[in-house]
C-alpha cells in the first residue's frame, strides 16, 4: 500500500494525536496516549543517550503482559534498534539462548525475568531495565522508573524502510520457535493491511457496528494472547495504538478474569484462539457478567471448529464472529472472515488480502491449478526477510520472495482460502490421508469436549493410527460416545481408534495452542 506509513517511528507517532483518551488499561492503571508517549519518548532517550543504543542493535523484551512492554517496544523501534519480543513464558536458560541468539546486549524486562536472569546480569554480560520491581537482582539493571525519570523527548535519529525493525519468535508448535526477521517497511505494510482488513469486516456488519454506536460503547479490546507474538502485538497494541482505541490486558489468560474485565472497561471487541472463546461462553459465569458491549469475536492461531460461529450468534446475537489465517512469518492475516460470509461458509478462514498473493504448490515445489490442494505459499510486501541467524531453515522457508507456510490448503473458484491441516500432521492410515484439525473440528462440537488433540501413531499393518487425547470435566463421558459421534459425522477411517480422556486442560503454549508434538511424544514414551 503507498500510503502506508514508512517505518514504524511514523507508523506509532500518529497515535499522540489521541491525547488524554485512555490508551491502555491494567488492574487500576489507566494510560492515557498522553502517559504512553511520555513514557515512550524518555525511555527511548534513556536507551540512545544513556545506554548508547543504536541502529541496528537488538533490545530484547522479557516482560510478562504489562503496559511498559508495549512502551519499550514503541520505543526501541522508533530510534531504529531492533526489538527482539522473548516469550516471557521461558526458563533461565530459553531466556539466556534467546538473548545471545539475537546478540542483545540490554533487556526489557520484568522483576521475574530479571530474577531468572541475575547471574548473566551479576557477570555484567548485559544490562537489564526493570518494570515493577521492587528491588533490583543486581547492579547492572536500572529501574524503568528511573529510566523515565525527566521526561526527556524522544530523539532525533534517521532510519529507513529497509532497516531491520523487529525479531519475533514463531509460536514454537512443531519445534523449537524460529525468530522471524522483518523489516520496518514490512511491518508497516501488514499493519495497513490489518487496517484494510478490519474496515472491509466493519462494513460487513452494518448491524453490529450500529448497535455497538448506538449503545455508546467506545470500540476497545481484551488482550487476552501475548504481547510476544503476532496477534498481541500487531492486531492488539499497534492497530490501537495507531487508531486511538483503548486496550485492557491481562496478565494471563482466565476466564473469570476476562469477563469481570470485559464488564468493567465495557470491551467491544475480544480475540483469541478458539477454546478461549468456547471457554469463556460455555463457562456458567458467562450469565453472571454483563457482555453486551461485546460486538466483535475473532478468533485465529489455529482452524476454528465448525460450530464456533453458531455458539457465538447464540450467545451473543447483535455480535459478529471472525476468523482469519496468517503466521509469524507473513507478519499479516493473509485472508479473514465475518459475519454473514462467515456464518454460509464457516470452514473457510476467508478472503484474501489485496495485497497477499497465495499459491498452491505439490510435494516438488511445482504450482498447482487454481482450487488444488497443496502447500500454501505466500508472497507478500508484509512477509518476514528470513529467520534470523538460522540459514538452513530461512532456506526451506523463504523461496523466491515467497514463504512456504507448512500448511495444506486450497483456494476455491471464489477466492476463498481453505486451510486443511499442517502437512507434518497429516495422517496416513491404511493408504487414507486425515487431516486430524477435521476430526478435532467434529470433536469439540461435542457438549462435553472442552478440547480435543488428534495425532497419528504408527501402526503395523495400517502404516498409522489415529489417537485423540480430550480435555472433558464429563466423568460419564468415554471414548466410545465420542467414536460414534465422530462416526456420525464422518467417514469411518476418520475415527479414532485409541482415545485418552483428561480431566486436566491439555499442554498448550503461550499463544493457547495445544503442543499436539509433545502429547504425541509422551503418547509414544508410555507405549
Ligand atoms: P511454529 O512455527 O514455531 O511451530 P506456529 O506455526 O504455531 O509455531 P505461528 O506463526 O504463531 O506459529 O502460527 C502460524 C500457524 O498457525 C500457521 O502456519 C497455521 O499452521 C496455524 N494457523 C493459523 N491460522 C489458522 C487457521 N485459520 N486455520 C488453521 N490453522 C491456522
Ligand atoms: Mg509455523
Amino acid at each position: 500500500y503507498r500510503n502506508a506509513p514508512p517505518t514504524l517511528r511514523e507508523a506509532i507517532s500518529q497515535g499522540r494525536q489521541y491525547g488524554e483518551k485512555t490508551f491502555v488499561t491494567y488492574e487500576d492503571d489507566r494510560w492515557s496516549f498522553d502517559q504512553f508517549f511520555a513514557q515512550v519518548d524518555a525511555f527511548a532517550h534513556f536507551l540512545h543517550q544513556d545506554l548508547a543504543v543504536e541502529r541496528g542493535h537488538r533490545v530484547a523484551i522479557a516482560m510478562r503482559n504489562y503496559p511498559e512492554w508495549m512502551a519499550a517496544f514503541a520505543a526501541i523501534v522508533s530510534i531504529g534498534a531492533v526489538a527482539v519480543p522473548l516469550n516471557s513464558w521461558g526458563s533461565a536458560e530459553e531466556l539466556e539462548y534467546a538473548l545471545d541468539d539475537a546478540g542483545a546486549k540490554i533487556v526489557c524486562c520484568d522483576e521475574v525475568r530479571a530474577g531468572l536472569l541475575q547471574p548473566r546480569l551479576a557477570a555484567g554480560t548485559i544490562h537489564a531495565v526493570v518494570a515493577r520491581a521492587t528491588s533490583l537482582p543486581a547492579d547492572n539493571c536500572t529501574h524503568w522508573a528511573q529510566a523515565i525519570e525527566g521526561g526527556r523527548e524522544l530523539p532525533d535519529v534517521s532510519l529507513s524502510p529497509g532497516d531491520l525493525a523487529m525479531i519475533m519468535y514463531t509460536s514454537g508448535t512443531t519445534g523449537r520457535p524460529k525468530g522471524a526477521a522483518s523489516t520496518h517497511f514490512a511491518i508497516c505494510q501488514a499493519l495497513y493491511n490489518f487496517e484494510f482488513m478490519a474496515t472491509v469486516s466493519a462494513m460487513l456488519n452494518p448491524e453490529a457496528i450500529g448497535h455497538m454506536l448506538n449503545a455508546g460503547f467506545d470500540p476497545s479490546t481484551l488482550l487476552a494472547v501475548p504481547l510476544f507474538h503476532v496477534s498481541g502485538c500487531y492486531s492488539v497494541f499497534l492497530l490501537n495504538l495507531r487508531g486511538g482505541r483503548k486496550t485492557s490486558i491481562m496478565y494471563k489468560w482466565d476466564v473469570s478474569d476476562a469477563l469481570r474485565i470485559i464488564e468493567r472497561e465495557r470491551i467491544t471487541t475480544f480475540t483469541g484462539v478458539p477454546t478461549m472463546t468456547m471457554a469463556m461462553m460455555s463457562s456458567p459465569e458467562w450469565d453472571q457478567y454483563d457482555h453486551q458491549s461485546l460486538f466483535a469475536i475473532g478468533a485465529g492461531g489455529t482452524a476454528s471448529p465448525p460450530h464456533l460461529k453458531d455458539m457465538i450468534y447464540g450467545k451473543l446475537p447483535h455480535a459478529y464472529p471472525g476468523t482469519g489465517y496468517g503466521m509469524t512469518e507473513t507478519n499479516a492475516t493473509c485472508c479473514s472472515f465475518t459475519g454473514e460470509a462467515y456464518k454460509l461458509c464457516p470452514t473457510s478462514s476467508g478472503n484474501l488480502s489485496p495485497i497477499v498473493e497465495v499459491k498452491t504448490v505439490d510435494t516438488d515445489g511445482r504450482d498447482l491449478a487454481e482450487g488444488a490442494t497443496g502447500e500454501i505459499y505466500v508472497r507478500s510486501p508484509t512477509n518476514a526477510q528470513q529467520y534470523w541467524n538460522n540459514a538452513e531453515a530461512s532456506a526451506s522457508t523463504f523461496i523466491e520472495g515467497w514463504v512456504a507456510t507448512g500448511d495444506v490448503g486450497y483456494i476455491d473458484e471464489h477466492g476463498f482460502l481453505f486451510i486443511v491441516d499442517r502437512i507434518k500432521d497429516m495422517v496416513i492410515r491404511g493408504g487414507e490421508n486425515i487431516y486430524p484439525i477435521e476430526v478435532e473440528g467434529i470433536l469439540l462440537g461435542h457438549a462435553a469436549v472442552a478440547e480435543a488433540a488428534v495425532f497419528g501413531i504408527p501402526h503395523d499393518s495400517w502404516g498409522e493410527e489415529l489417537v485423540a487425547v480430550i480435555h472433558s470435566t464429563d466423568p460419564t463421558l468415554s471414548g466410545d460416545n465420542l467414536a460414534s459421534w465422530t462416526k456420525e459425522h464422518l467417514a469411518a477411517f476418520k475415527v479414532p481408534s485409541q482415545w485418552r480422556l483428561s480431566r486436566e486442560p491439555l499442554p498448550k503454549n503461550a499463544t493457547g495452542k495445544v503442543l499436539k508434538a509433545q502429547l504425541r511424544g509422551q503418547w509414544l514414551a508410555e507405549g
